[in-house]
């Protein structure tokens, strides 16, 4: 059982945090933070989002 909460150890700060594919917001330690990933010719594309407003606003994904 992984408690989400208890993420000792792996510090996030906003110059290695990944950026919301919308907003261009860095997340940091955000609750809401959505990720997605998806095959793009062979390769692992993945794109965050800061919540879900921000992915549900997101048009990146072909098809
Ligand atoms: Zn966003």
């Amino acid at each position: 059982m992984v408690d989400p909460t208890s993420d000792l150890g792996e510090e996030v700060d906003e110059s290695n945090a990944p950026r919301c594919a919308v907003c261009d917001r860095p997340i940091v330690r955000d609750p809401t933070h959505r990720v997605v990933t998806w095959i793009d010719d062979g390769r692992i594309e993945v794109a965050h989002f800061c919540g879900p407003e921000c992915r549900e606003a997101w048009s990146g994904l072909p098809g």
